[in-house]
């Protein structure tokens, strides 16, 4: 039986990030690069024009000339000429600056007179309504460090860049094994003495939330050739093997001993922490396996606060744990010695508040919570309006 902190740091320890993969960019919204992303072109890649407007030769405007229109550019049909003294190409905002022009007056600050044009009083400076080539990011500087979180911005802007993929680190490949000889798929009768099977749903609603798909979910029985057989071969093809129920010390619970016998290493088994005491931790080659809790709320619990981080890791984060700010509680907070607390919280305005129903059966609590607080192993009883560690629910 371990410490909390304890728990986490071995968890930090025997977790490795995946090997980066190469994906195409329109896959890789929350993925973490694993590479710096060096710039292949200038952007913009050509001198642009900011405005509708006239591509001119600035002198003709200090010298009050009228220049004539000689054609047009929109966006992605360049002029192909030259402008000249007193001459103006009508321009579109994207588009090429004709060759001869050094800048575009906006089509607001001119008179259209025929075919020329008169210039107003409004100043205009050299360069003015232009975007120079590289202006933005220039050719083989690097744009994108190694380890940033890819949003749809970053996304859009190696777009812009003409990069179809990158080096990220990739999703783990997560499974679930579900056990319980009394469980019952929703959608089925319930027979004497079965309740229904949630931890599933419940888990993999819960991966959903931090981008990550489950590659299988099997559901067994209490029986112990059967878990055997199913841990090792499951263990073998997934980067995190999350088990559901069976890992207490009772008759039937069969996990702990299955995994032993695979040759799992035992990192940890059990925390001094309520809810979730029988949480066991191990490591079998690369795989990590999370022998949680069946009671639903127990196992979203030690989800949040265990198997998130793991994944986190695993995904190159650098954040790896649920973000944490202190809030004021409003109510008051019987505490049990000797192990540390998480309570399914809400936060409202500056407090937060511990939800009624906290038994680790009680998922239905889960259902209104945005938080644990978090009362360490040796903290006493708390009293509303005390400051309490708070661990914001992703
Ligand atoms: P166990 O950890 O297997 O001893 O289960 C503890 C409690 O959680 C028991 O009351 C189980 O019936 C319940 N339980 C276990 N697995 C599930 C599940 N997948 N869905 C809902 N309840 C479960
Ligand atoms: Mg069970």
């Amino acid at each position: 039986m371990i410490s909390v902190e304890e728990a986490k740091k071995l968890i930090l320890e025997s977790t490795q990030r995946l090997p980066a993969i190469l994906q195409p960019v329109s896959k890789c919204l929350n993925h973490v690069l694993a590479e710096d992303v060096i710039a292949p072109i200038h952007y913009p890649p050509f001198d642009q024009s900011a405005m509708d407007g006239f591509a001119v030769i600035h002198s003709d405007f200090i010298e009050k000339k009228i220049p004539a229109i000689i054609g047009e550019a929109p966006a992605g049909k360049p002029f192909n000429g030259i402008v000249s003294t007193e001459e103006t190409v009508r321009i579109f905002t994207g588009a090429k600056i004709p060759r001869g022009s050094d800048t575009v007056v906006m089509q607001e600050n001119v008179l259209i007179q025929e075919k020329t044009i008169k210039f107003n009083d409004k100043p205009l400076m050299q360069g003015d309504n232009i975007r120079r080539v590289g202006s933005l990011v220039k050719m083989d500087d690097v744009v994108l460090k190694a380890g940033l979180l890819l949003n749809a911005g970053a996304i859009g802007f190696l777009s812009s860049l003409g990069i179809t993929s990158v080096n990220v680190f990739p999703r783990p490949k997560v499974s679930i094994v579900v056990t319980g000889d009394e469980l019952q798929k929703p959608g089925t009768e319930l027979h004497d003495g079965q309740i229904y099977e949630s931890n599933s749903t419940m888990l993999i609603a819960a991966l959903e939330a931090i981008h990550v798909p489950v590659q299988e979910e099997v559901c067994i029985g209490d029986d112990p050739a059967q878990t055997l057989s199913t841990l090792q071969s499951v263990i073998n093809r997934s980067d995190i093997v999350l088990i559901s129920g069976g890992v207490s010390v009772g008759k039937y619970d069969f996990v702990a001993s299955s995994l032993l016998e695979s040759g799992v290493e035992n990192i940890f088994y059990k925390i001094f922490q309520k809810p979730g005491k029988p949480l066991f931790f191990g490591k079998y080659k690369e795989c990590l396996i999370f022998g949680l809790p069946g009671n639903p709320a127990a196992a979203l619990s030690c989800f949040y606060e265990y198997v998130v981080m793991a994944i986190k890791i695993m995904q190159g984060f650098s954040d790896i744990f649920l973000r944490k700010v202190n809030h004021t509680i409003s109510t008051d907070i019987k505490k049990k010695a000797g192990l540390a607390l998480f309570l399914k919280g809400i936060i409202k305005d500056t407090k937060v508040e511990a939800l009624q129903g906290q038994d680790s059966n009680n998922i239905g609590a889960f259902a209104h919570a945005d938080c644990l607080i978090y009362l360490p192993v040796d903290k006493a009883d708390v009293k509303a309006g005390e400051l309490v560690e708070v661990h914001l629910l992703p």
